[in-house]
């Protein structure tokens, strides 16, 4: 692990005070292509609130030789329908969730493990079609369905914002998301108190948009060697 981390909450913590605020913004350490010892170093970092893992199998892997972990894992990378069994097994949250048809899989599931799942849904505002998500239009009809699976507990929205120089187009992805969460929030009456948003080139702005929880790999752990989706 690199030692950028008194930087990275510096950084944040800047980023608050530009934009004149002092609530709590949740850091989830984006661990995906990491070893359990970076994993291990970067949960002794004592602001670091979750891991992120993007896939299920690694993450399955990594679980199993780090089980005395104390920090809730999430899953914030697609998922495969098929894999919503594994991944509701080993993931405290799904931060992932965009179809009607893959919460319904994740309700049935947690109504048979006798448990709630904390998720979010996640909306493609970046209109990128590499990009996972449920499309802005579609999202209310979503969001509609989730809130009547009693075994699912929606926590907030997740988005990544577009690639991109341009803070301007970043920015608007980002408020887009807020007002989304806002309306939802209304039309809910649910708290959901997660708007996560911001990874490491773009947290600063995301945090200036409202984000509460910044999700943060390379900055942290440095440049990882080998890609992944
Ligand atoms: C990889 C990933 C991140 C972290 O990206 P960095 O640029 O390494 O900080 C955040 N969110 C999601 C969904 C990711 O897949």
């Amino acid at each position: 692990m690199t030692q950028n981390f008194e930087e990275i909450y510096e950084r944040i913590q800047n980023a608050k005070i530009k934009a004149g605020r002092n609530d709590k913004i949740f850091f989830t350490a984006v661990s995906k292509t990491r070893t359990v010892e970076e994993m291990r170093e970067a949960e002794k970092i004592s602001w670091v609130d979750f891991f992120g893992e993007n896939r299920v199998q690694e993450a399955e892997g990594k679980r199993a030789a780090y089980p005395e972990s104390k920090i809730q894992w999430r899953l914030i990378g697609h998922l495969q329908n098929n894999k919503a069994r594994k991944a509701s097994e080993i993931f405290d949250c799904i931060d992932s969730v965009d179809s009607i048809e893959l919460a319904t899989r994740l309700n049935r599931i947690a109504d048979e493990l006798n448990k709630q799942i904390p998720i979010l849904i996640e909306v493609n505002t970046s209109g990128e079609v590499s990009k996972s998500g449920v499309a802005p239009e579609k999202f209310s009809q979503l969001l509609d369905f989730v809130v009547t699976q009693k075994n699912l507990r929606l926590d907030g929205l997740m988005t990544v914002g577009p690639l991109t120089d341009d803070e301007k187009k970043i920015r608007n992805s980002f408020a887009q998301l807020r007002g989304i969460i806002e309306n939802a929030r209304a039309s809910t009456g649910l708290t959901m108190p997660i708007l996560s948003m911001g990874m490491s080139d773009d947290f600063e702005l995301a945090i200036l948009e409202g984000s509460t929880m910044v999700r943060i790999g390379t900055l942290l752990f440095g440049a990882r060697f080998y890609s992944t989706k």
